[in-house]
Formats: structure tokens, sequence, C-alpha cells
């Protein structure tokens, strides 16, 4: 078989439906984000401005997020030196959790690489450890929620997104002995939606399902010490199983769940992708921690963040733009279809050195590709009012979103 001729058909298939995946190329300059130094194909760079960054409040580039790091490189060196097991465990793992189980006002919290291994490896193996556990997953969950799910091997019941109605039928259908599990998230990153989340706790707790929650668009951002919209909205505590990230409002990267004690130590004990994997490095944790405890006291980044989106939704209403009108800091815009969606953004980044990366099938439906917005708290509200600028003229203009306006 030719295999390599194989492969290069495979990627061909993409290119031919428009959903081809470019990178990018960026330099981030502390300091100065939103804006970025973009090294474009030609070899050439230049200034941009960036409009779809999860660094939501600009903690990548805090100082006192960037001191945290240096001291502890300073101190300790590169790498932790091992697995959680293995040596690996070190002073900011520990200190790090216990700020997160305080966040989260839980018994205990752990971290993984990232928010994708927390989802796998945690929902996999509560999952997997309850007897014939049935999983209730809102239709829109994420792909790691969704891996997760599957290397459990239970059995999953999907509801329609954030339909609470749906998901009661499927609790009440479901055999009342067996345990259970309501999968769902805060905050929708596609959607720029928020879910229900009074009502869907409260049919867990009607039906006996545990809750486990994304909230990795949430913390940072909501709640009076960015604990997350549970928080805001004062049902934290009603929670069983919260699930974050250090990578986006927190500004750097990696995962955590925060829970009752003994859960918490029945995934550390049993998850494979939580045990089998070298530890983050002290600068990343301590610089993590830094950030967290930073957003537990500061809300300046939330307010200028809130009227920065406020601004953005205010302007492309005004347009009478085909935003979706969601709760959340996201701000969708519709293209609805893969090469327009594509072109919209060459049309950003080569005209307006403006960048907003297209949101293609798989990661949203096919027939519904959009710009993905994000309204930062480093954003000016003059950069926010050229971007709103550009965008209407583009729009009623020069008829370049062309299939959204058909
Ligand atoms: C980004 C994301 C994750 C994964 O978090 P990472 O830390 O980036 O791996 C999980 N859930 C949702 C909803 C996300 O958007």
């Amino acid at each position: 078989m030719d295999y390599n001729g194989f492969f290069a058909d495979k990627v061909e298939d993409l290119k031919k439906e428009g959903r081809y995946r470019t990178f990018a190329t960026l330099e981030r300059i502390v300091g100065r984000f939103p804006t970025a130094l973009y090294h474009a194909p030609d070899g050439l760079s230049r200034e941009v401005t960036i409009w779809c960054s999860n660094d939501y409040l600009g903690m990548g580039q805090n100082p006192v997020v960037l001191d945290a790091m240096k001291a502890a490189i300073d101190r300790s060196g590169a790498g932790a030196g091992g697995t959680r097991n293995i040596s690996g465990t070190t002073r900011y793992h520990v200190e790090l959790e216990d700020g997160i189980a305080d966040l989260h006002n839980k018994e205990g919290a752990l971290v993984f690489s990232s928010g994708y291994v927390a989802n796998e490896g945690a929902l996999s193996t509560l999952a997997r450890l309850l007897p014939n556990c049935i999983i209730f997953s809102d239709e829109l969950n994420h792909a790691s929620m969704i891996h997760g799910m599957i290397n459990s091997r239970a059995e999953k019941r999907v509801y329609r997104h954030n339909d609470v109605a749906h998901l009661e039928e499927l609790l009440k259908a479901a055999d009342p002995d067996v345990p259970k599990i309501v999968a769902f998230e805060s905050v929708y990153s596609m959607e720029g939606d928020i879910s229900p989340m009074a009502e869907t706790i409260a049919l867990a707790e009607k039906y006996g399902a545990l809750t486990y929650l994304d909230e990795v668009h949430g913390v940072g951002l909501y709640g009076a010490r960015g604990a997350g919209v549970a928080e805001e909205r004062d049902l934290m505590d009603r929670v069983d199983i919260i699930e974050g990230t250090f990578g986006k409002a927190f500004g750097l990267m990696g995962g955590y769940i925060a829970g009752k004690a003994a859960m918490i130590d029945a995934v550390r004990s049993y998850a494979s992708g939580f045990i089998f994997t070298t530890s983050l490095p002290p600068a990343l944790l301590a610089g993590a921690r830094a950030s967290i405890e930073y957003l537990k006291v500061s809300d300046i980044e939330r307010q200028r963040q809130r009227r920065n989106v406020k601004q953005l939704k205010e302007r492309l209403e005004a347009a009478d733009m085909p935003y979706m009108q969601g709760e959340s800091h996201i701000v969708p815009l519709i293209v609805g279809e893969a090469t327009c969606c594509k072109m919209v953004t060459d049309v950003l980044m080569d005209e307006h050195d403006i960048y907003v990366q297209p949101i293609n099938y798989p990661t949203v439906p096919k027939g519904t590709e959009r710009l993905r917005l994000t309204a930062t708290a480093a954003h000016s509200l003059e950069q926010v009012d050229r971007m709103a600028d550009v965008l209407e003229r583009l729009w009623h203009e020069n008829h370049v979103f062309q299939y959204a306006a058909a």
C-alpha cells in the first residue's frame, strides 16, 4: 500500500472542504497583548491584534505571574523530575492544589497536565469505577469529556443542548438503582451560552446522580473570587466535581479537578492519564498559583473584560450582525460555510491586521461555521470599536459574509 499517498489524500479531502487547518505563527510580546507579531508565510512579520485568544484577562503577561515563574525557576530549576508518584510531587504541586480546593470550597483538588487530560482522566475513572454507571451528557460537551466517557466504557445518554426537560426524561427512564453522572459545562465556548445550572443540579439531586461540571471557560472570570459560574450563582457547594484549566483566564496551561476527598483520592489512585506522566514543572505551577490567588482578590481585569464584551456586543447589535446572543463573554459570529469563513478571516488578517481563527467542523456542526470573538481585558475600547467598524464594513458594504447574508 502507498501509505504516504493515502495520508496525503486524507489531508487533500480537508482542503477540498475548506477546513484544512493552517496555524498562524505568532510571537507574543510581554506588555503588548492583544498585539502580537505575526510571522506570515512569506517570511515577513508584522503586528496584528488578536481577537480569538483565551487569555481573557491578560494574565499570560501579568507581572505577578511572571515574577512567580522566574522565582520558581531560580529556586527549583526546570522540570519536576518525575511522575507524581516517583519524585515528581513538589511543594509547588501541594500548594497549588490547596489553593484550588480553597477556590472552589472543596475538600481536595488534583492537578493534571491539561484540562483535556483532567476531563479524560476524571470522567473515565469515575464512570469506570462505579458499577453499571450511566452518564448523562449534554450534546455539546467538549471533546475531552466525550473521550473520557468513551474510555470509561460506561453507558452514555446524550441530552439536547441545555435542555433540562430532555435530561429529566432520560433520567426518569433509567433504572433508579444504578449510579449516574450528569456531565455538563458552565460556559459553552463555541456557543457563548451558559447552562441552566440550578435546574441541572436540582435534577441530578432528585434522581441521585453525581454532578460533573466543566468550568474551563468560567474560572477566573465569574464569581466574586473567580471560581466560576457556579460561584456566581451560589451553586458551587452542590456540584460534586468541578473541572478547570490554567490555560484560559489564568493565562498558562494545565488542568485540575476539585471535589470531595474520597473522589479526588480515587482519581489520583486510578486515573492512567494522571499517574503515568511526568508532573508539571515548578515554574508553571508557581505561575498558576500566583494567577489564581491574584484573581481571588483582584476584580479590575474582570471589570475591564466585561466592559469590552458589552461594547462589542452593543456595536454588533447596532449593526444588525448575526452574533449568537449568549450570557457569556464569548461572541460567536455565524458565517455558515467553511470556505467563506476562511475567506473572511483571511481578509481580516491580510487587509486589517486583525487575527481571528475560523471555527469550522468538527469543532462546530457544518453550516454553522463561525468567527469566535473574544474581547479581553487587555483590549482598549478603541480596539473594540475598530474591530466593530471593520466587521460592519465587511458585512454590509463588501458583502464578504455572502453565505450568512443569503
Ligand atoms: C479548552 C477546553 C478544555 C481543555 O482544557 P485545556 O487545559 O486547554 O486542555 C476542556 N473543556 C473545555 C470546554 C474547553 O474549552
